[in-house]
């Protein structure tokens, strides 16, 4: 059975507030739960009581809402698969971390400044980080550690980047603003200040130990926690792990953009797996058992007999199951024949003996070249 809406199972509008899905979850609980709901009337009242509870936890919560909002059931998953799992080491593995890339303009808190304390503050910048991975990996997900460069407050000047002994002093041109107003015509415009680019202060004796920035750049280890099901692409945020901010203002974020290594035997696309399996020209024939490789393991598939050349073969459930998937997708397996080389005398004979035979049979023995032959004569009908 399709799952209902979340908003019709609440008998809400897609737009509804927070306020409105409260009441509405309220009122339908109520009318729907268990004890209140005895005799023949409890199955059913317990399936939905289910459903309101699980249409509420998903709107209540801004991410998973959001995420409804965008992909509908496939965005959220309520039995916990894929991206529930609380927050890793650093902030990873949570649901907006996985979907940083989709989610970071709602959650990201916005780039740009603010004013704090009289001064221009500004937000750090956003870092990239590129990560290859296996297909393997990409597939059961993997905790690992990347080196990034971190920020601390420089020991020799205390941070403020003066030498030791001098002091930064008010900027003149903004007058510790750190902005400027310019007259355009009639009207007046604040812009930052281009004298100390928005600090509101001049260091006039920088300190030597970071040149008076008062941050230093080293590097730190991070966890990772890369989500099962991660595709090509796809980024990992990890909030806070960028630049620093400047005067106060927050971090800039850290990306981390996954590649996927290519794979000896398989090719992914979305969910499926594709390989491609080389059979001799006798066992298509004959029919016949055929190894065929999947991420985990190898499985047996049996070919019918007089197998074609491109034939494919689907199995169920082999291939990966994508982070917003609720099931894995499948593996296609690819046949193509082999014609056979490096004859010896005696099996050319063979091959020879058996053309014969062949022929004497006609068409009926090449499926695929008797509608090739009837197509070719059409054409010059
Ligand atoms: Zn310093
Ligand atoms: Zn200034």
């Amino acid at each position: 059975m399709a799952k209902r809406d979340y908003y019709e199972v609440l008998g809400l509008a897609k737009g509804a507030s927070e306020d409105e899905i409260k009441k509405a979850y309220r009122k339908l609980a109520m009318k729907h739960h268990p004890d209140r709901n005895q005799g023949d009337d409890a199955k059913a009242a317990e399936e939905k009581f289910k459903e309101v509870k699980e249409a509420y936890e998903i709107l209540s919560d801004e991410q998973k809402r959001a995420a409804y909002d965008q992909y509908g059931h496939a965005g959220v998953d309520p039995n916990g698969g894929g991206f529930r799992g609380g927050p890793g080491a650093e902030g990873f593995g949570g649901f907006a971390e996985a979907f940083g890339d989709i989610f970071g303009d709602i959650f990201g808190g916005g780039a740009g400044g603010g004013r704090r304390g009289g001064q221009q503050v500004y937000r750090g910048n956003d870092l990239s980080y590129a990560m290859e991975i296996t297909l393997e990996e990409a597939a059961n997900g993997k905790d690992t550690q990347i080196r990034v460069p971190s920020w601390d407050n420089c020991e020799t000047c205390g941070g403020t980047g003066a030498k030791p002994g001098t002091k930064a002093k008010t900027c003149g041109t903004c007058g510790g603003s750190g902005t400027v107003h310019m007259r355009q015509g009639f009207f007046s415009v604040q812009q930052t200040c281009p004298h100390c680019h928005g600090t509101g202060k001049i260091i006039p004796e920088p300190c030597t130990s970071c040149n008076g920035a008062g941050k230093i750049k080293r590097q730190k280890t991070l966890e990772v926690k890369i989500p099962a099901g991660i595709n090509e692409g796809m980024r990992i945020r990890s909030a806070g792990n960028g630049e620093p901010g400047s005067n106060g203002g927050p971090p800039g974020d850290l990306y981390i953009e996954i590649r996927i290594k290519p794979h000896d035997i398989f090719e992914r696309d979305g969910d499926d797996l594709h390989c491609t399996i080389p059979v001799s020209i006798t066992t298509a024939a004959l029919g016949g058992s055929v190894e065929v490789p999947t991420l985990s393991s190898t499985l047996e598939i049996e070919l019918p007999e007089g197998t074609q050349h491109g034939k494919t073969f689907r199995l169920r459930g082999k291939g990966i199951k994508g982070i917003r998937s609720s099931y894995p997708g499948d593996l296609y397996c690819h046949i193509t024949l082999e014609t056979p080389v490096k004859l010896t005398e005696h099996q050319r004979k063979l091959l020879k003996e058996l053309d014969e035979s062949l022929k004497k049979g006609g068409d009926k023995h090449s499926p695929n070249s008797k509608s090739w032959t009837d197509r070719v004569k059409d054409l010059f009908k």
